[in-house]
C-alpha cells in the first residue's frame, strides 16, 4: 500500500472499480494502466493499480472495468434543461439572429407547465448521464423549480439549479427587481449548499438586468457563499447595448458595479476585448464556453473567442452545451473536441493546444469553473465518486492509441458503458438505471405535441414529407 491508498477500518469498501485504464485528472494528471478506484460512502478512498487495491480491500464488491477507460464524470457548466428540450430539433437551424429565442424558446417557456418542466429536465439530464456528464449547471431559465429539482434527485445527477432572473418589462417570469431577488433567495433556501442538487443565483444577464439587480444578485451570491451565473456577450449585441447605456463595454461596467469575482460564472464571453480578458483574469471570474452554440448560430467564435488562451493562462474555463435552440446535443466531449479544433484553426497553429486541454476543460476545468473542484472533476481521494467507464472494446477505440487523444477525437460520449455519481451506479451497460427510458420516450413524444400546440408552433419541413403511417392506402399492385 502507498500514498495513493487510504485504509478503512474493515479493509472492505462499498465498491472497487478494477482493471480499467484511469485518466485520473488529478494534480499530476496521472494515467494508471490496469488501475482501480475504491469507493466508500459515496467518496473515493483509494486510487491505485488494480493489484494494490485488491490487496488493500480484499472481499470488497467489484465492478470489472477490464478493457475500459475510466475517467472522472464530465461537467457541463451551461445547460438549459427546461423550455425547449421537448422541442429538440424542431426549430429551423437557419433562422436570422434572435429568432430561435424569441420565436421558439420564449413561446415554449410560456407554454410550459410544471409537469412539462419536470419532463424536459428528465430528458436532458438522462441524456447527459448517458454521455458521461455527471454535473450539470443549469443556465437559469427554470420556470417551475420543484419538479425539476425532484427530477434531478430521482435521476441521481449532480446539479446546480436556478430560476429565471430578470427585471425587464416582458418575458417569461419577469418581475420587479426586489421580487426577482426574493425569488433567487428562495431558490437558495429550498436547495441549500452541500447536497447533490444545489441552488444557484442565476440571472439571464446580457443587457436584460438593471444595475440594481446585478449588484443585488452579486451581493446575494457572496453573502450566501453560493455561485452565480449569467449570460454575456455571445455576440456583439451586448457590447453595443452596454456602450450605448453605460459608455463602457460589458465587463468594464460589471467590474465597476462590483459584480465580477470568483463567485461568478459568465456564460459565453465570446466578444471580449483585451481589457475585458484582463478583468476576467484579475478578478478570478470563471467562464462557461459553449462552442457548438456559436457555430450553430454563426456568432463569430473563431474570429473573436479567446477561451483557449484564457484556459491556458489559468482562467477556470468549463464547457457547456447551452440549449436545444442552439445545440441539440449534450455530449460535453463533443464540445471539448470542437473547442480544441476551433482554437487550432483560428490561430492557424496546430501547436497551440491539444486534446489534453479539451479533457481538462471537460473535467477539472469545468468543476473549478462551477466552484466544485474540491468535490468532483478528478479521481482523487476525498472527492465524490463521480466516474465514467468507457467501453474500449467499441470500434472507436480499435486499435488503442493515446487514451486522451482517442477519447476526445474518436470516442467522445458514444462509448460510455457505466456511470457512477457519488458512488451510485446511475448508468449500467448504456442504460439509465434510475428512470424507465422506454416510458420516458413515450411521454416525451406525447407531451411534445401538447406543448407545441399550446405554443402555436409547428415543425417546419423544407422538403416534401410523405406520411405513410396512417394513410390506409392499398399498396400499388395489390388491388384486386
Ligand atoms: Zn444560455
Amino acid at each position: 500500500m502507498n500514498d495513493m491508498t487510504v485504509t478503512t477500518n474493515s479493509g472492505i469498501v462499498d465498491l472497487i472499480v478494477t482493471g480499467g485504464d484511469l485518466l485520473t485528472m488529478d494534480e499530476q494528471r496521472r494515467i494508471i494502466l490496469n488501475g482501480a478506484v475504491a469507493i466508500a460512502g459515496g467518496k473515493i478512498v483509494a486510487v491505485d493499480t488494480a493489484e494494490a487495491i485488491r490487496l488493500a480491500f480484499p472481499a470488497s464488491p467489484e465492478l470489472d472495468a477490464t478493457d475500459c477507460v475510466v475517467t472522472p464524470g464530465f461537467v457541463n457548466t451551461h445547460q438549459h434543461i427546461t423550455g425547449d428540450p421537448l422541442a429538440r430539433s424542431c426549430a429551423p437551424d437557419d433562422m436570422p439572429p434572435g429568432a430561435s429565442i424569441f420565436e421558439w424558446a420564449v413561446p415554449l417557456n410560456d407554454a410550459h407547465g410544471p409537469d412539462d418542466d419536470g419532463l424536459a429536465a428528465t430528458l436532458t439530464l438522462v441524456d447527459s448521464l448517458l454521455n458521461g456528464v455527471t454535473t450539470v449547471i443549469e443556465a437559469g431559465t427554470i420556470g417551475h423549480l420543484a419538479p425539476v429539482a425532484a427530477a434531478a434527485r430521482q435521476i441521481g445527477i449532480r446539479a446546480g439549479l436556478g430560476v429565471w432572473g430578470w427585471d425587464i418589462e416582458y418575458g417569461p417570469f419577469t418581475a420587479p427587481t426586489a421580487e426577482t431577488l426574493a425569488r433567487q433567495a428562495a431558490t437558495l433556501d429550498v436547495l441549500p449548499t452541500g447536497g447533490l442538487v444545489e441552488g444557484w443565483v442565476t440571472l439571464v444577464g446580457h443587457d436584460l438586468a438593471s444595475d440594481a439587480l446585478l449588484t443585488g444578485a452579486a451581493e446575494l451570491s457572496r453573502s450566501r457563499g453560493v455561485r452565480m451565473t449569467m449570460h454575456i456577450s455571445p455576440t456583439s449585441n451586448d457590447v453595443d447595448a452596454y456602450l450605448k447605456r453605460t459608455g463602457v463595454r460589458p465587463l468594464v461596467h460589471l467590474q465597476r458595479l462590483g459584480v465580477l469575482g470568483s463567485h461568478l460564472l459568465l456564460a459565453h464571453a465570446v466578444w471580449l476585448d483585451d481589457e475585458e480578458v484582463d478583468l476576467v483574469t484579475s478578478t478570478g471570474t470563471s467562464i462557461a464556453y459553449c462552442p457548438w452554440a456559436y457555430l450553430h448560430h454563426g456568432q463569430g467564435v473563431a474570429r473573436m473567442g479567446k477561451h483557449m488562451d484564457m484556459h491556458r493562462a489559468g482562467v477556470a474555463v468549463g464547457l457547456g452545451c447551452d440549449a436545444p435552440n442552439a445545440n441539440d446535443g449534450v455530449d460535453i466531449l463533443d464540445a471539448a473536441r470542437l473547442a480544441v479544433g476551433i482554437a487550432k484553426d483560428a490561430t492557424i497553429d496546430p501547436t497551440c493546444c491539444s486534446a489534453y486541454d479539451g479533457l481538462e476543460m471537460a473535467t477539472i476545468g469545468g468543476a473549478t469553473a462551477a466552484g466544485l473542484e474540491h468535490r468532483t472533476g478528478s479521481l482523487t481521494i476525498g472527492k465524490a465518486a463521480d466516474l465514467v467507464i468507457h467501453d474500449a472494446t467499441a470500434p472507436q477505440w480499435r486499435p488503442r492509441g493515446n487514451p486522451v487523444q482517442q477519447l476526445i477525437w474518436a470516442a467522445q460520449g458514444r462509448t460510455v458503458r457505466d456511470v457512477l455519481v457519488a458512488g451510485r451506479r446511475v448508468v449500467c451497460d448504456g442504460r439509465c438505471t434510475t428512470v424507465d427510458e422506454d416510458d420516458l420516450s413515450r411521454q416525451a413524444a406525447r407531451r411534445q405535441v401538447a406543448v407545441l400546440s399550446r405554443a402555436r408552433l409547428t415543425i417546419p419541413q423544407r422538403w416534401p414529407v410523405i406520411d405513410g403511417r396512417m394513410t390506409g392506402r392499398v399498396p400499388a399492385g395489390t388491388e384486386s
